[in-house]
C-alpha cells in the first residue's frame, strides 16, 4: 500500500492539484492539518480532499477557521487572512473541519499538526523537542507538519538524527523509530518554491519525499483578488 501525506495545504488548490497529478500508484491520502488559512481557496481544497477521500488531523489553522480562540496567537498577517478564512469558508466547509481530530493513531505511525505532546502547535524544530516527542509516542513512527519544513528525525539506540530530505529522498522504516515531516504543499519555507509532500511504501517499508513544481503565479492572482496580505502572496515566490 502506498499512502500520500500532505500537510499545510493552506488552501492553495493550484498546488495541491499539481501534486495530486503527480501522485505514481497512490492508495491512499492522509493529510496533517492546516488545510485552511493564508490561500485564496479553502472550500476549493475541502473538495478535492473529500473526492480523493483523504483522512486526516487538524491544525491551528483549521481549529481557528470554525471560530477556536487560536486566532488570538496569530500574527497580523496570519489574522487578517484568517479572517477573511472565516467568511469564506462555507457550512459543509465548516463542518468538515470541526469534525478532524487533533490525533490519529494506526498501528505503527501517530498523526499530529504540531507534535505528538501538543498536536495543535508545538513546532518540531530541533533535536531536542524531537527526543522528547520520541519518549511519549506510543507507535513506533510519527507524522507530522507545522513547520512547513520537510525533515526527518531518526531515533537509534537512544540518538537522535536529523536528515534534510531533498526530492527523491528515501528513508528507511526499519532504520529505527522515525518522526516525518512531508513539508508543506501550500506555502513551503524550505527555500524551494515547489509544493512538497511525501509517500509512505508499507510494502518495501519506505518513506519518500518528492518536490513538484506548479503555476505559483496562477495561485498569487487568486490571493489579490481576494485582498489577501501581500506579504503571504510575495513569499510563495521563494518559499519562505
Ligand atoms: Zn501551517
Amino acid at each position: 500500500m502506498r499512502l500520500a501525506v500532505l500537510s499545510d495545504i493552506h488552501a492553495n488548490s493550484v498546488a495541491l492539484d499539481a501534486v495530486i497529478a503527480s501522485f505514481d500508484r497512490v492508495d491512499a491520502v492522509w493529510h496533517l492539518g492546516d488545510v485552511v488559512g493564508y490561500g485564496p481557496d479553502p472550500n476549493g481544497v475541502i473538495d478535492r480532499l473529500q473526492a480523493i477521500g483523504a483522512s486526516g488531523v487538524q491544525g491551528n489553522h483549521d481549529a481557528a477557521a470554525i471560530g477556536g480562540a487560536e486566532i488570538d496567537w496569530f500574527n497580523p498577517v496570519a489574522r487578517t487572512a484568517m479572517i477573511w478564512t472565516r467568511d469564506e469558508i462555507d457550512d459543509a466547509s465548516r463542518a468538515w473541519l470541526a469534525e478532524l481530530p487533533v490525533r490519529r493513531e494506526t498501528a505503527d505511525m501517530t498523526l499530529v499538526h504540531g507534535s505528538p505532546r501538543d498536536p495543535t502547535w508545538e513546532y518540531v524544530t530541533s533535536v531536542e523537542i524531537a527526543r522528547d516527542n520520541f519518549a511519549i509516542i506510543e507507535t513506533t513512527h510519527a507524522l507530522h507538519g507545522h513547520t512547513h519544513r520537510p525533515i526527518a528525525y531518526v531515533e537509534r539506540d537512544g540518538a537522535v538524527r536529523p536528515l534534510t530530505p531533498d526530492d527523491g529522498f528515501t528513508v528507511s522504516l526499519d532504520t529505527g523509530r522515525a518522526m516525518l515531516n512531508p513539508g508543506s504543499v501550500g506555502q513551503p519555507r524550505d527555500g524551494s518554491p515547489e509544493a512538497s509532500y511525501l509517500v509512505l511504501d508499507t510494502g518495501t517499508r519506505t518513506c519518500t519525499w518528492h518536490r513538484v513544481p506548479y503555476d505559483i503565479g496562477r495561485v498569487q492572482a487568486a490571493m489579490r483578488t481576494a485582498g489577501l496580505p501581500r506579504s503571504l502572496v510575495d513569499r510563495l515566490t521563494v518559499g519562505a
